[in-house]
């Protein structure tokens, strides 16, 4: 991995603590960075090996930006940077960023966290329970051995105690000696993307194994954390509805299900542009060979048949488990959670209530 400094960056604390450890160039901006000339799809994976630090002027804290008319979750986004060294062939990000490259904001340590701080303590005084989570715009964790941001936030959270959860969502393997770096909280969430093994070792380039991540997960169990899990994207192929279950069987009989904070299962959807890029990225990925329809968000995705199909293989461990595990659907329809589950969920609050249930029962531990 190649790091650029932006010139502007350097007197922070994020950039000091990199500049000490691991060479660097610095660069007058990343606006102003000269890339090779080369096609969109080359310059992004080579983009995924150069690391910039940037002096960020945006907003650190977002709302999720879910996606219109389909049921969110009322999530909150803290926002370390743009961008994943690691290389899945559905991935958004080829498409919504708009230069190459990895990007991290290097005044988080002191605008970053200063906003976040703030943010905790007005919802502490309000008593209203927060999720937050930094794995939107890049993989929580597939950078920390250089940028140490998650143990960062991880001691802020054992600082503060917000009245909260901070959720790490990422699809690589953490030793034991990371968890031993901190206190666990049940408060903080390692939350793994899972997949089948075929769909791991043919479109989650860069990723851990399956086995990998479920062991992580245990030593985030035994160390006090809680964890959850992702079924995101689930992809259609032959086979995939009995191994998708068997996926799902293999997490319930491993952790305890008091650790698990939450499942969510969403199958595979994306914007119309992503599939040429995609394909020029990863021409041997069938994956996008599949029949899609435009779903009412203008994202292309399976027909509602072929989705509720690869839930349903999942609807008998998830009814048996319900109990103990809180489940949902991420930006699906209201008629998926009651022709699938036999659930009424109306609207928007009903999710978010469902997942603020969770959290308070996680914070009150
Ligand atoms: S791990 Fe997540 S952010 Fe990274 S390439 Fe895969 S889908 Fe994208």
């Amino acid at each position: 991995m190649k790091i650029f400094i932006e010139e502007s960056a350097l007197p922070f604390a994020l950039s000091q603590e990199i500049m000490a450890k691991f060479p660097y160039e610095v660069i007058p901006s990343w606006e102003k960075f000269k890339w090779e000339l080369l096609p969109e799809e080359e310059l992004v994976s080579v983009g995924k090996r150069r690391l910039f630090l940037v002096n960020f002027k945006g907003e650190f804290l977002k709302h999720c930006p879910g996606t219109k008319n389909y049921l969110c979750c009322g999530y909150q986004i803290f926002h370390i940077g743009e961008g994943c060294p690691l290389d899945c062939s559905y991935c958004i990000l080829q498409l919504y960023l708009n230069r190459p490259g990895l990007k991290l904001w290097a005044n988080l340590l002191e605008d970053g966290f200063r906003r976040l701080i703030d943010f905790l303590d007005e919802s502490k005084k309000r008593k209203s329970v927060i999720r937050i989570g930094t794995g939107e715009f890049t993989d929580s964790l597939a950078l920390e051995a250089i940028t140490g941001i998650s143990e960062k936030l991880i001691n802020l959270w054992l600082k503060y105690d917000p009245y909260g959860l901070l959720e790490l969502k990422t699809k690589v393997y953490l030793p034991e000696g990371f968890y031993q770096k901190t206190k666990g909280t049940p408060k903080v969430i390692f939350a793994w993307s899972v997949n089948t093994e075929k769909i791991i070792a043919e479109e989650e380039k860069g990723t851990a194994s399956l086995e990998a991540r479920l062991k992580s997960a245990l030593l985030a169990v035994k160390h006090g954390f809680s964890v959850a899990f992702h079924f995101d994207p689930m992809i259609y192929y032959e086979g995939a509805e009995t191994e998708y279950p068997r996926v799902l069987e293999k997490i319930l009989n491993l952790i305890p299900l008091k650790k698990i904070a939450w499942i969510s299962l969403g199958t595979l959807r994306f914007p119309k542009p992503l599939k040429d890029i995609a394909q020029k990225r990863f021409p041997v990925s069938k994956i996008y060979s599949f029949e899609f329809v435009e779903g009412l968000d203008l994202k292309l995705r399976y027909f509602i048949e072929i989705r509720k199909k690869l839930y349903k293989t999942m609807a008998n461990l998830i009814k048996s488990t319900e109990r103990e595990v809180t489940y949902y659907f991420c930006m699906e329809s209201e008629r998926i959670w009651r022709e699938v589950l036999a659930v009424n969920l109306h609207d928007f609050a009903g999710l978010k209530d469902l997942l603020d249930r969770t959290a308070k029962r996680l914070c009150s531990h």
